[in-house]
């Protein structure tokens, strides 16, 4: 009798509409933050794509603070997600919660930063993180114009967090092209900071890079300018925009140094069509959201979803299978066709 029950429900489920969500489950969803747009815009496109093909979300901001995330997990794990997403906050804090995922069967995807320290995290899903700082320092090479002008030129660097391990990469992957020119001397440190121990800026907090900027000029450029400025996140470019700008930077015969960025948020595309911000990093998350469901899909259906690299990010404890997206420049030159044809942002948007 209970089996034919259960039957007959099944298929009065199986007409319905929602139903077809109820089979494919609930996708956990955590990011990190909304004080970036990047991070809202990631949460919109999981939701939209993973609705769009059957699943039920639970997405979950944790405001940049680790034991938020951390029971926002557990919560999701004691619900019993079908799988979860993770963009980790710290991503060293998570073994515990991870493990007792595991203990259930919930597949874990670290999503755009790679979670450390666990077994438990089944595939990574990012941009080519070596890439973004490779095309950062590449931007400063071709602000100054390195290669023609004699120099030499002043810089300063900045790092993203150090719980964060993007942001190593996207360090290691800039100083790639800087370091030969810092050797050669045609780029000199006033400060002599260098090293993610001394130029990384804890939870990518813009008040901080804002405040190291106004001591870097304070302490070190009392007769001299800064020509650039590393900085390896948009939020961080627009504190440091800040700090030039408080001094004179931008006005008069004080040109704005050439400062780097990532993420296209609109205010530093803004910027950049203002002249101020000389470049920024675009990470298609339309793209991203993409590739992290297909993922999923592949995992519901028992087959082996697409990695791209297998070698890479290892983290800890393992290499994590990893898909790379790739990560695009984009200067005052390419705003329209990059970010405005390709229909992410509208015009409108993004006019300074
Ligand atoms: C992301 C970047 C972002 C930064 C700050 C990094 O993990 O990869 O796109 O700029 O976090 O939110």
């Amino acid at each position: 009798m209970k089996t034919l029950l259960a039957a007959v429900a099944l298929g009065a489920m199986t007409l319905s509409g929602g139903a077809f969500a109820q089979e494919k489950g609930t996708v956990g969803v955590l990011m990190p933050t909304k004080a970036s747009a990047r991070w809202i815009a990631d949460g919109d496109n999981m939701v939209k794509q993973l609705q769009e093909r059957g699943y039920k979300t639970d997405l979950q901001y944790a405001e940049d603070d680790i034991p938020t995330q951390i029971s926002q997990l557990e919560n999701m794990v004691a619900a019993g997600v079908q799988s979860l997403v993770i963009a980790s906050i710290d991503g060293t804090t998570l073994t515990d919660v991870l493990q007792q995922a595991h203990d259930k069967g919930i597949k874990v995807i670290a999503y755009d930063r790679l979670i450390r320290n666990s077994p438990n995290v089944d595939y990574y899903t990012t941009f080519d993180n070596f890439q973004v700082g490779v095309l950062q320092a590449q931007s400063i090479v071709q602000g100054l114009k390195l290669e023609s002008e004699a120099g030499p030129f002043n810089i300063e660097l900045f790092g993203g967090s150090p719980d964060d391990n993007n942001a190593f990469f996207f360090y290691n992957g800039a100083m790639s092209v800087l370091q030969p020119y810092i050797d050669s001397g045609k780029l000199v440190i006033p400060s002599g900071e260098t090293g993610m121990d001394r130029v990384g800026t804890l939870r990518w907090d813009p008040a901080v890079a804002q405040a190291r900027m106004d001591n870097l000029l304070s302490s070190y450029y009392g007769d001299k300018s800064v020509n650039a400025v590393l900085s390896p996140y948009d939020g961080l470019s627009i504190g440091i925009i800040s700090a030039l700008s408080a001094v004179g930077y931008g006005s008069g015969d004080k040109p704005m140094p050439i400062v780097s960025g990532q993420d296209a948020e609109v205010p530093s595309v803004k910027s950049i069509e203002n002249g101020q911000q000389y470049s920024t990093i675009f990470k298609d998350t339309r793209e991203l959201a993409k590739v992290t469901v297909n993922m999923i899909d592949a995992i519901g259906q028992g087959k082996e979803p697409e990695v791209t690299d297998t070698k890479t990010y290892e983290n800890g404890v393992k290499v994590v299978p990893a898909y790379l997206l790739k990560p695009v420049l984009v200067t005052k030159e390419n705003i329209k066709p990059v970010l405005v044809d390709s229909g992410y942002y509208t015009e409108d948007q993004i006019k300074p």
